[in-house]
């Protein structure tokens, strides 16, 4: 059997059924349901933060919050990142301009935003990746000091908080997503967590056609609402995301332990006062593409998928390349992670012994690359 580098987490059949249950009773599948207002109040206490806005997946709730932030001209970005946050820009009308990362955790460097700010400027939108919280605090004063918003792309920080400081309460507002593959998930889903009821109440409008009533439209929405379905998926994983991450912590703590002390590897970050989610377990060698490519085909061999994870940069995908603005000469940290950059099975319930043969695999296809 292969192993892959993730696997949904399931709630048990029964207890889905029972929570799916009452909507045979009340035929309400959508539009504000029972099971979304229990969701959105168990996320608001969850997440510790006043507002959490359901939607249908993570990059609409991304894209909304652009619309109802009614930004306009140049955002700066991290190039290091899948490529919803870039699209949502683009799709917005906005431009994005792209910020280096830091070697240390792989997040958008807080020195280099100065150097970036134009006339034009309007937010900055840094990612979390991989769970790894940013410099928040260096972000916002920068932004603080050129009247700039800051919303973070948080769809791998579910869970995350700094001494005790949830991410869902970093910057303006704050991205979540409940894909399948994440670390929490609806199936399909995701949310904008923020502190703001203004912003809150624009969001409702722009994931809701603008309907403020039977008969009022008050602005040109789209649709982008979460339905029962997917809130009764997330109200049961929800209960058991605890242990899920307890689980995961376990695979990552045998990982590290399994793989340290191999020369040219890099293991993941670890950030001081930070509890993660150990969403990913990216490692970076040091040898660049010709490693890491040949770690990958060695795992394939063996029926191991790992990912390259954020591998190509989002400026050199095909849709990208080229265009102004995109190129990478600024980029060389992001450039380097990303050749040498590979994710490694991580999920609950991912056996030792199939992290202990991943390891094996590792440090054999290392050796010999
Ligand atoms: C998953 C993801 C998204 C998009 O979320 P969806 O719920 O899949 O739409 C955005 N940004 C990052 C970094 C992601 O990993």
């Amino acid at each position: 059997m292969r192993i892959n580098v993730t696997r949904s987490s399931m709630p048990d059949f029964e207890e889905f059924c029972r929570e799916i249950r009452p909507l045979w009773d009340s035929h309400w599948l959508t539009n504000n349901g029972e099971k979304l207002l229990d969701l959105q109040s168990r996320l608001e206490a969850y997440l510790d933060v006043s507002h959490v806005s359901p939607f249908t997946n993570g990059h609409l709730a991304l894209e909304a919050l652009l619309e109802a932030l009614d930004l306009e001209g140049e955002v700066i970005t991290t190039p290091f990142t899948f490529a919803s946050t870039t699209h949502a820009l683009v799709r917005k009308g906005l431009t994005p301009v792209f910020c280096d990362i830091r070697e240390s955790d792989y997040t958008l460097d807080p020195a280099l935003l100065e150097g970036l700010i134009t006339e034009k400027t309007c937010a900055i939108l840094p990612v979390h990746v991989y769970g790894c919280l940013c410099d928040a605090d260096a972000i916002q004063a920068v932004a603080d000091r050129h009247g700039l918003k800051v919303i973070y792309d948080a769809a791998h920080a579910f869970g995350v908080s700094r001494n005790g400081v949830s991410a869902a309460r970093l910057g303006l507002a704050s991205m979540f997503s409940f894909h399948a593959t994440k670390v929490y998930h609806t199936i399909e889903g995701g949310a904008v967590a923020t502190e703001s009821a203004e912003l809150t109440q624009k969001l409702a409008l722009v994931r809701n056609f603008g309907i403020t009533g039977p008969d009022d439209v008050v602005s040109v929405g789209g649709n982008a609402k979460m339905n029962e379905f997917q809130a009764a998926m997330g109200l049961c994983n929800l209960r058991h995301v605890d242990g899920e991450i307890a689980a995961r912590r376990h695979v990552h703590e045998r990982y590290m332990d399994r793989l340290d002390g191999v020369g040219g590897l890099r293991l993941p970050p670890v950030q001081p006062g930070v509890k993660g989610n150990y969403a990913y377990f990216p490692v970076v060698f040091a040898g660049g593409r010709a490693v890491r490519d040949a770690v990958c085909e060695a795992l394939d061999r063996e029926g191991v998928y790992a990912r390259k994870y954020f591998y190509p940069l989002v400026t050199d995908f095909e849709c990208y390349r080229g265009r102004d603005g995109f190129d990478t000469s600024r980029l060389p940290v992001a450039r380097r992670v990303s050749d040498g950059v590979a994710t490694l099975p991580l999920y609950p319930g991912l056996a030792d012994a199939e992290v202990d043969l991943i390891c094996r695999v590792v440090r054999e296809a290392v050796r010999n690359a």
